[in-house]
């Protein structure tokens, strides 16, 4: 059983102008939620139709928001990325300081608002007393923007100031959220007297609470307070950036993982069924990106998003190397061996500095390291769904999951599709 994130009152930041974070309600009581702020709002209610742990149906929310539903007969790249127009490398041509990657995200949201194209965006910032604290913000003010930049660990009530923002008037909304965010704005954005909604998804994966990121910073280095920076690089590598300018960086497989506690992710982020927010309009990551970023292009609105950075952009192609199906075998057996808990290493410690050396020039890479990743996160959702709430995983888990795991060797959970398909006769064989 879980509890919501950030179950106490939000404190409000001293108001700038431009930026709004005023405090939101108390979040209601969930099983599976990651307090994205609906039960913070005036009709907690909705999270029942609404909430992407409960019974999401992303065929029918795929052909609402892109006009059709995934289709990897003709799309192949679908089946792992989602609906999309067109994926692309990018970077800024001058990456913004501060930013997690070179700040696509941030400048479009800089340019929502320069060009008039919406009156607010709604976002996070950090939190006063600690700037890994993701707080739920309204931005009306472009240059403001660069207070939200960088990648926080944890969860915003970021769907509680909706209502704010209609109180304010702010009927033409930018929104830059997480898939778990997305996907409940989604379900109701025609309920919310908006005139204009601009989406900005990023990936997301391996989330957990900030005060558990804490803990983690805590067993990387001895000065976890001195760090502002750490990504999960796509060539296995964990960079952190220290305040005063250091940096270091460490092959993952010298990460601690093993000195974890096994509830140190959460269910929903160990089960969550969409890396790539499919639902937004544009999203922007970094996983397929070879060192950049990695743009998936879903639909109209995202063409014209990218239209506003007009040459700041500089693009190229996404490419692919490596194989992925060995190392993501390997991580299915390393999941189920851990049986719930965290993955266990079958590697002497001596060995792994020259296996993390060697990795990023034959693991998979480019947007083969993408497809593994979904493919792995996939696996690992039916494992712990299976293990820990196995009720869930006929209404929790779309079909394009199972089929992103179709091939590979799961114990027991062909079986449970397997019966699962003999109660209603749905659902692709896996
Ligand atoms: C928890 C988490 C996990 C991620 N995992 C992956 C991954 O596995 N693969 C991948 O390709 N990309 C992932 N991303 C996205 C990636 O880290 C970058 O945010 C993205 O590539 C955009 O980079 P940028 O330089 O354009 O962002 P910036 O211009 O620096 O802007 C980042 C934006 O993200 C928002 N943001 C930061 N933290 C949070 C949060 N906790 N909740 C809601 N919004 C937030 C900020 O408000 C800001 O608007 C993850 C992001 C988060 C927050
Ligand atoms: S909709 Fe949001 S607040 Fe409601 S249960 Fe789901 S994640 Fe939690
Ligand atoms: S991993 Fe999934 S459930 Fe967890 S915060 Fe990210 S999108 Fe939400």
């Amino acid at each position: 059983m879980e509890t919501p994130a950030n179950a106490s009152q939000v404190q409000p930041q001293s108001p700038a102008e431009g930026m709004q974070t005023p405090p939101v309600a108390a979040a209601a009581w969930r099983e599976l939620c990651t307090d994205c702020g609906l039960s913070r709002t005036t009709d907690p209610g909705r999270c029942g139709r609404a909430c992407q742990f409960l019974r999401p149906d992303y065929p029918a929310m795929e052909r609402r928001v892109h006009g059709r539903a995934r289709d990897p007969g003709q799309h192949p790249d679908e089946l792992h990325f989602g609906v999309h127009r067109r994926m692309l490398q990018a970077a800024l041509r001058h990456p913004r300081p501060g930013a997690q990657w070179t700040g696509i995200t941030t400048r479009l949201g800089e340019r929502l608002l320069e060009t008039g194209t919406v009156d607010a965006i709604l976002t996070v910032t950090g939190a006063p007393d600690d700037s890994w604290h993701p707080q739920p913000a309204l931005v009306t003010e472009p240059a403001l923007m660069a207070e939200c930049r960088g990648m926080r660990m944890g969860y915003a009530p970021l769907l509680a100031l909706l209502e704010t923002a209609r109180a304010r008037g702010y009927r033409r909304l930018g929104v830059i959220a997480l898939p778990c965010q997305v996907y409940p704005l989604r379900v109701l954005e025609h309920e919310l007297g908006l005139e204009r909604l601009e989406i900005i998804g990023t990936p997301c994966a391996d989330n957990t609470t900030t005060e558990r990121f804490h803990e983690f910073l805590g067993l990387l280095t001895a000065e976890p307070g001195q760090v502002n920076y750490l990504e999960f690089r796509a060539d296995y590598y964990v960079e952190l950036h220290f305040q005063g300018g250091g940096k270091e960086e460490m092959p993952f497989l010298q990460l601690p993982i093993s000195q974890l506690p096994s509830d140190f992710w959460p269910l929903t982020c160990r089960t969550c069924v969409d890396y790539t927010n499919a639902l937004a309009d544009l999203t922007v990551g970094y996983m397929a990106g070879r060192g950049e970023q990695w743009l998936i292009v879903r639909n109209q609105r995202g063409e014209r998003l990218l239209e506003l950075l007009g040459d700041e952009l500089r693009c190229r192609e996404p490419r692919s190397g490596g194989k992925r199906r060995g190392p993501v075998q390997g991580f299915i057996n390393n999941t189920e061996r851990a049986a719930g808990g965290m993955p266990t290493r079958g590697m002497p410690n001596w060995l792994r500095p020259i296996v993390g050396r060697l990795m990023p020039y034959v693991g998979p890479r480019g947007l083969e390291l993408a497809r593994a990743r979904l493919e792995m996160k996939a696996a690992e959702t039916l494992i712990h769904l299976h293990q820990v709430a196995p009720r869930r995983v006929k209404s929790m888990v779309p079909d394009h999951v199972w089929q992103l795991v179709a091939g590979y060797q799961i114990s027991g959970i062909t079986e449970v599709h397997e019966e699962n398909r003999g109660q209603d006769g749905s659902g692709p064989a896996a």
